[in-house]
């Protein structure tokens, strides 16, 4: 391997409070995790009481559980007792509307109070919540609503009048479009959000949910295709605690950050979730990416735990680590990612300006929740993806037939598959009963992800199955020569596809963007081509390179490499619903 392990402060271990890896695995089980919760009478359990009441019960109510950040400097703090009762009363508007367990509610909105408010009241009254990207437009918002058959819509008048109004006619099943802004006078056809909680108790007895009831729906990013609804359920919040314990390192006293936006499961599940349920402090920015804004919130709030997206990390590295040295970001002592391969020059690159590694980490929507990561207390593995969670019994398999079978011998590349079992999995993608059980195979959930275990039991992401190039034989995943091609000091990012050659069957074609300061000359380009030759082997490395000012990415920032190789091939750009628009 051509990175070094980063190996773990002893201090940091030693906070972190938890168990050897090997010694925690050996000693999990889930349903020892159950008992960290409290559930509610008769065996139920509801994530929402999970998350917020049982803190105030516990006497932890003046606590300061959620500050939300707006974008013009305005802040609003809610403690852990003033989330239970804005909550409650969200619950009873959902009550007095007549929407009930089951139900199901959706919001559209950015990140504001009442878009955590709603997700949590929902829950309490016992309705599945399904939160959208208040950037999608008509045509995404109509085809999610229809696929959960959407009960009621959360947004603001802004985005109703922008966005739905013109195509509500198209759910007809809708009931309430409640308005959080409307200042007295929601557009018509819609109710007044502030004006229905004013209204509303601030008691509410919390619906009788059991383990198994849905919860959360969730669409996945659409990376690879048309974005599957995964269904999840109150049993998440199991892994929900432990994996933000064991991946996150997260304690009671931390505040925590993670940047993603609800609208993507990492936002739901740990953007509110976890954090919460754990009893920390969780911040909530509104705004969009800014490096310099980014860092005073880790500095002025404090923040001892960050969670973020390798697209961000790039940004940063882009902006370079010289702004870092006007920031006193001493609380900070953890920080993690996911949502795409981060190359080993990012978790270098964060050693070097903040003294700490970006601790990589796996997962899906589908999954729910973390399932393979740099642990906390294990040393990080620039460029891995770390080693399955305690409670996680992940593979490397191939198939065969109709079959699937795990591959044992290190090194070897195959379809990384877990197999079920975990409280937060997905229970159905919704309405495609089919494409549900494609994912399964001899007792496998098969994740469409290429990756190889080595000898040291550590997980490498090689590619996404669709993505991987076959060039004279070989087998090429993307993430190997990107990252190959991130170690070159021009390079902010990256994508490589292969394309048809007559010869090899597929080579490989690499999108970079650039630092500031570089020109998208030819020397550049040639130059890179070189770099990469001798990083990989004239078999593996780019034929071609193009230069692009962005790269077509996902709301969630994954870059869309199925897009760039339509459009490099002139065909169809298939479902596009989720690509952000500029391309940035
Ligand atoms: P779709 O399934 O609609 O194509 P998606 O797979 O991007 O979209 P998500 O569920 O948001 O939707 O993303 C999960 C995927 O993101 C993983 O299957 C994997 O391909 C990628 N991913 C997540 N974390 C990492 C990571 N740490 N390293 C590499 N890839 C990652
Ligand atoms: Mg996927």
């Amino acid at each position: 391997m051509p990175w070094e392990p980063i190996e773990k402060r002893r201090s940091d271990v030693e906070r972190a409070n938890l168990r050897d890896y090997d010694e925690a695995v050996q000693s999990f089980s889930w349903d020892k995790a159950r008992l960290l919760l409290d559930g509610l009478p008769d065996g139920a359990l509801n994530i929402a009481h999970e998350a917020v009441d049982r803190h105030v019960a516990h006497g932890s109510g003046d606590k300061l559980a959620l500050r939300w950040l707006g974008r013009d400097g305005h802040v609003e703090d809610f403690s852990y007792d003033r989330l239970r009762r804005e909550t409650n009363r969200f619950a009873n508007v959902l009550r007095s509307l007549g929407i009930g367990k089951g139900n199901r509610v959706y919001s559209l909105l950015g990140r504001l109070p009442a878009l955590y408010i709603s997700v949590l009241g929902s829950l309490k009254n016992g309705s599945v919540f399904c939160p959208m990207f208040s950037a999608f437009g008509p045509e995404p918002i109509v085809s999610r609503m229809t696929i959960g058959e959407a009960d009621v819509l959360v947004t603001t008048a802004t985005l109703y009048k922008r966005k739905f109004a013109a195509v509500r006619d198209q759910v007809p099943g809708l009931r309430h479009v409640l308005i959080v802004d409307a200042d007295g006078n929601p557009p018509e056809g819609t109710l007044d959000f502030t004006a229905l909680m004013q209204e509303a108790s601030d008691e509410f007895d919390i619906e009788r949910t059991d383990l198994q009831d849905m919860a959360l729906l969730h669409f996945t990013s659409g990376t690879t295709g048309k974005p599957k609804g995964a269904v999840h359920v109150h049993e998440a919040v199991v892994a929900h605690q432990v994996t933000g314990k064991f991946a996150l390192d997260l304690h009671q006293d931390d505040i925590f950050w993670c940047t993603a936006d609800p609208g993507w499961v990492t936002g739901t599940s740990y953007g509110i979730i976890s954090p919460l349920t754990i009893g920390a402090t969780l911040i909530v920015d509104q705004a969009e990416f800014d490096a310099e804004r980014w860092y005073s919130i880790l500095r002025d709030q404090k923040v001892t735990v960050w969670y973020t997206a390798p697209t961000a990390i790039r940004m940063l590295m882009k902006i370079g680590g010289e702004i870092l040295k006007q920031y006193d970001l001493s609380a900070l002592r953890f920080m993690a990612s996911v949502g795409e391969p981060l190359n080993p020059e990012a978790v270098v690159w964060s050693q070097t300006v903040f003294g700490r590694p970006f601790h990589d980490n796996w997962w899906q929507t589908e999954t729910g929740g973390i399932m393979i990561a740099n642990y906390a207390a294990m040393d990080v593995v620039p460029g891995s993806m770390g080693k399955p969670l305690p409670g996680i019994d992940a593979g490397i398999v191939e198939h065969t037939g109709d079959g699937a079978r795990e591959i044992t011998r290190p090194g070897t590349i195959g379809e990384l598959a877990l197999r079920p079992g975990w409280p937060s999995m997905m229970r159905a993608y919704l309405h495609e009963e089919a494409r549900y059980r494609k994912c399964f195979r001899d007792g496998w959930y098969l994740t469409g992800d290429l990756a190889l275990r080595d000898a040291g039991g550590y997980f490498w992401f090689v590619g996404r199955a669709d993505d991987v190039i076959k060039s004279a034989g070989h087998l090429i995943g993307p993430f190997e020569v990107e990252s190959a091609l991130m170690e070159h000091e021009a390079v902010a990012e990256v994508a490589v596809i292969g394309i048809p050659d007559e010869i090899a069957g597929e080579v490989v074609k690499a999108y970079v963007g650039l630092k500031a300061g570089y020109r998208p000359d030819d020397d550049l380009a040639k130059e890179l081509l070189g770099h990469a030759r001798k990083r990989l082997g004239p078999a593996v490395a780019p034929k071609q390179i193009a230069f692009r000012e962005n790269l077509p990415k996902t709301r969630s920032g994954k870059i869309m490499r199925r897009l760039l190789k339509a459009r490099e091939l002139g065909l169809p750009e298939g479902d596009i619903s989720t690509l952000e628009s500029e391309e940035r």
